[in-house]
């Protein structure tokens, strides 16, 4: 919808607007009011170049976008009809539980050996763990490769899906050999569309590897999150789970500005399961489980949470953010409890 600056175009004007987006396959159909006029583009009007150019007239105010930007991630997309299996549950009908630690500690994998089978027993469904680390000093523990295979061994003993963080292109290819089922890509590349690409394009035929897409801290708009997970998408495996984990600014006592009540708000956009990782938003321990029962509330279809079975000996945010297994299975306890109170989801659709 084009709406222009003076109550309405000129015939000169209007005929430049009509050859314009005819270039674009598009025609314009004015909707005269008594005080002003308004311009529909009727066609795909979804072209970024066009709607730049329309922008771009001096005597145009702005445009109003009818159509979603994204093709596959709307609601309306096909892709709305199938739902993911993961960890035992399908999602959308039961609560997802991710858990584990923020970072592996390759020096001491007993523990982290000891937190899968603590955050199994607690009702994880999917074990996180931390191989490759994005930290903001270069000077503190990066990761290590080593703790892939404590993570692969600590995934097969425990039958958990394992779920860590890729940052470039040879930590994707190693999870991946690696038989990493849930690729993260975090808050601080979810803008990263080479990343994003070659994310999509490695596990374009792998509909057993799903992707848990992190909203940036920095990022605006939901328009601008999910479309980073169209470019995934795009690329032909519809696995993408959407992980609201807090912004910056941050509250004044919480790590980041918590966002698990965008959760209805994405719901009304797109089809992808939306997994809160409260852990992040916060940032302490101690208000993690209100944070989950609040996401469980808003609507999410899990929870990505960081528990370590001695969190002070854990590094990166584990000393700050783990919670313990027993406070984990207490939050599990209680956020299936406010699940199973939620509205009935619609009838079970075809699985993928
Ligand atoms: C993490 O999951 O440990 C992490 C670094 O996440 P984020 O990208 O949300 O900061
Ligand atoms: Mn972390």
């Amino acid at each position: 919808m084009i709406l222009p600056k003076a109550p309405r175009l000129t015939p000169e004007q209007l005929a430049e607007v009509t050859d314009l987006v005819a270039e674009f396959g598009c025609k314009i159909q004015p909707i005269l009011g008594t005080i002003r006029a308004i311009y529909a583009i009727v066609g795909d009007e979804r072209d970024e170049l066009m709607i730049n150019r329309l922008e771009g007239l001096p005597y145009i105010d702005r445009i109003d976008r009818i159509q979603s930007p994204f093709k596959l991630m709307d609601r309306r997309s096909d892709l709305a009809n199938g739902r993911l299996r993961l960890g035992g549950i399908t999602l959308g009908e039961d609560l997802l539980v991710i858990a584990g630690q923020c970072t592996i500690d390759p020096k001491n994998p007993r523990y982290f050996h000891e937190t899968a089978h603590a955050v199994k027993e607690a009702g994880a469904n999917a074990l996180r763990g931390g191989v490759w680390k994005p930290r903001t000093n270069p000077y503190a523990f990066q990761g290590d490769v080593r703790s892939l295979e404590i993570l692969r061994e600590a995934s097969r003993q425990t039958g958990l899906p394992a779920v860590t963080e890729v940052m470039e292109l040879e930590h994707l290819n190693l999870a991946l050999d690696a038989g990493v089922p849930v690729l993260q890509i975090g808050a601080r590349n979810a803008l990263n569309y080479s990343l994003l690409r070659q994310v999509g394009r490695a596990i374009a035929g792998r509909l057993d590897v799903s992707v848990l897409l992190k909203r940036s801290i920095h990022m605006g708009t939901l328009n601008e999150f999910i479309s980073a997970a169209e470019y995934i998408v795009s690329f032909g495996n519809p696995n993408v789970l959407l992980c609201p984990r807090g912004t910056q600014p941050g509250l004044d006592g919480y790590r980041n500005h918590p966002d698990e009540s965008i959760t209805p708000l994405l719901k009304e956009k797109t089809w992808a399961p939306v997994i809160v990782d409260p852990s992040h938003s916060v940032g302490k321990a101690a208000y993690v489980p209100a944070c989950s029962l609040a996401a469980v509330a808003y609507g999410a279809d899990g929870l990505v949470i960081e528990s370590h079975v001695s969190p002070a000996h854990g590094i990166g945010d584990d000393p700050k953010q783990a919670v313990t297994p027993a406070a984990l299975a207490e939050l599990i306890r209680q956020a299936r409890a406010l699940h199973a109170l939620r509205r009935p989801q619609p009838a079970a659709v075809p699985q993928r």
